[in-house]
């Protein structure tokens, strides 16, 4: 097999990283749903976990799906989820084909910037080290969420830091 699947290419919401060839790209249904999720729980904070895959040469990411958790603590300030109920969907997941992965997280600002707070930043460099998740360079989408606006942003743990990908349209 190999090759494109239609998923890779319903894609709506592209990024890239400036001065580097990196890309995520995120599938259409997937950005309804975070949205869908992201109202339903307004004002409050909500998020989950995004799943996909990289390209043979681990540029472009595709997100494929996103995974609710089962359990979170959610205010209009805050969002924490709880791993439990997470690991059987993740290896239910790895035995797909192709094979999909724990890329990083999504979670709402609502009336928010896109920009990651301490605890984000934080988050994203716990997980960069965490053995509970193999992945050295966890992305992130923050969306900042009103009745009347939306906005995208994505960014990554990359060479010790953290660096924010410009959106495409
Ligand atoms: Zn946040």
């Amino acid at each position: 097999m190999g090759g494109r699947t239609s998923n890779e290419l319903k894609t709506v919401l592209k990024f890239k990283l400036a001065n580097t060839d990196l890309q995520v790209k995120f599938q259409k249904a997937v950005v309804s749903q975070m949205l869908n999720k992201g109202k339903s729980h307004y004002p409050n904070e909500f998020g989950g976990i995004l799943i996909g895959r990289y390209d043979e040469i681990r540029k472009v990411a595709y997100i494929h799906y996103i995974v609710n958790p089962k359990h979170f603590k959610a205010s209009p300030a805050f969002f924490q989820r709880e791993t439990k109920g997470l690991e059987q969907k993740l290896i239910d997941l790895h035995k797909q084909t192709p094979s999909l992965y724990y890329l990083g997280e999504w979670h709402t600002h609502p009336n928010g910037s896109t920009s990651p707070s301490t605890t984000d930043i934080n988050t994203l460099i716990t997980l960069s080290k965490s053995e509970q998740v193999s992945i050295d360079n966890p992305l992130m989408l923050i969306i900042g969420l009103s009745p009347s606006k939306i906005n995208f942003g994505l960014y990554i743990y990359l060479d010790q830091k953290i660096q924010k990908y410009e959106q495409q349209h």
